[in-house]
């Protein structure tokens, strides 16, 4: 095996979990959850509900299938969902929607994800006829991962809601990393979660848990996605284990993800100083920065390799650029060392022995 990187921003969900959390799973109260009888995960699942303003919420092992459910309740086979061309539901999972539940999909393309209400609302069909498919939801993500970690502006959800919910289109909110979006807005999370019919969002992400995801919604909508959870193999017994991460990390570990939004800016603004062509720091609103090595004459590949050989590890997120996140195990110190390492790579580019 080759070394462990010195520092690790290849993705917040590599986190460990910490002593703290260890303990508070090792106490938590259990039971056989497919029979709704473990008392932690009835917990989390009511603290979420509430976090997010919506009447009940389940737990769900994966955020992918906390989105998959959700998809599912609202979209039947042979209808379709609409989502921007770099969300999460269509460019990683595996096309479970069109597996899984015979959805098909359209997409927008977004600048750096950013939700623009217009061009969901021009693209959905919500009375096609026999020609045309039916569009029935809407999906958004925020903060918007392969985008740079970029914010919805909460006026565009709003228009989007008023266009869509006139026209019988349902709205699911992709909230992997709605944490970091309340954190660096201040939006309360009970805001963004109204204005949409279905809320995902992960505990093993920023916030640290080992596993987990939650999916909200109407007391109706939570039911359906019980039976489906089970139907798709997400029935889980003494699960409250791993609810009580979740719950230890919405105690401990929403606040603190300032922490990170401040070192990805810190780090964001050493790169531009250096290379301003490979970031625009004012985009960097959260924990993930995209760069765009390209800029400086690197090929991603290139840079996360020579990033490598340095003790950085990195994502290729595209053809021209790399994704670095800041998360719980990357503290000043990692930071810094990344600035040492990464920022005379964009000065100098690649070399060309
Ligand atoms: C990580 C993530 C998910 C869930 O992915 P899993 O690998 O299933 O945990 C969903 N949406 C977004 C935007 C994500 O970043």
């Amino acid at each position: 095996m080759p070394d462990a990187p010195v520092v690790d921003l290849l993705s917040d969900t590599l986190t460990q979990p910490t002593e703290a959390m260890r303990r508070a799973m090792a106490d938590a109260p259990v039971g056989d959850d497919v029979f709704g009888e473990d008392p932690t995960v009835r917990r989390l699942e009511e603290r979420v509900a509430e976090l997010l303003g919506h009447e009940d919420a389940l737990f769900a092992p994966t955020g992918s299938m906390a989105n998959q459910l959700c998809l599912r309740l609202h979209v039947a086979h042979g209808e379709e969902l609409v989502a921007d061309s770099l969300a999460h539901v269509l460019r990683a999972e595996m096309g479970a929607a069109a597996v899984l539940s015979g959805i098909s999909s359209r997409s927008w393309v977004a600048d750096h994800g950013l939700l623009d209400a217009a061009q969901p609302l021009a693209l959905m069909i919500p009375d096609g006829g026999t020609y045309q498919v039916n569009t029935r939801l809407v999906v958004v993500e925020n903060t918007h991962n392969f985008g740079g970690g970029t914010v919805q502006p909460l006026e565009q959800i709003e228009a989007l809601r008023a266009g869509t919910q006139p026209r019988g289109v349902a709205m699911h909110l992709d909230g992997a990393r709605l944490w970091n979006a309340h954190v660096a807005t201040g939006v309360p999370l009970a805001t963004y979660g109204a204005l949409f019919d279905t809320v995902s969002v992960c505990l093993s992400k920023g916030l640290g848990a080992p596993v987990g995801s939650v999916l909200a919604g109407s007391r109706d909508l939570m039911a359906q996605a019980r039976i489906w959870r089970k139907r798709f193999g997400g029935g889980m017994r003494q699960v409250g284990i791993l609810a009580a991460a979740g719950l230890h990390a919405l105690d401990h570990h929403v606040e603190r993800l300032a922490d990170d939004h401040a070192r990805a800016r810190r780090f964001a603004e050493a790169a531009a100083a250096a290379a301003p062509g490979s970031i625009d720091p004012e985009r960097v609103q959260t924990n993930i920065v995209v760069l765009d090595v390209a800029a400086t004459g690197w090929t991603p590949a290139g840079f996360v390799q020579e990033a490598g050989r340095r003790g950085i590890r990195l994502y290729p997120v595209s053809a021209t650029a790399v994704r670095l996140v800041w998360h719980l195990d990357v503290d000043d110190a990692g930071t810094d060392r990344a600035i040492a390492e990464l920022v005379p790579m964009l000065q100098a580019g690649p070399q060309t022995s």
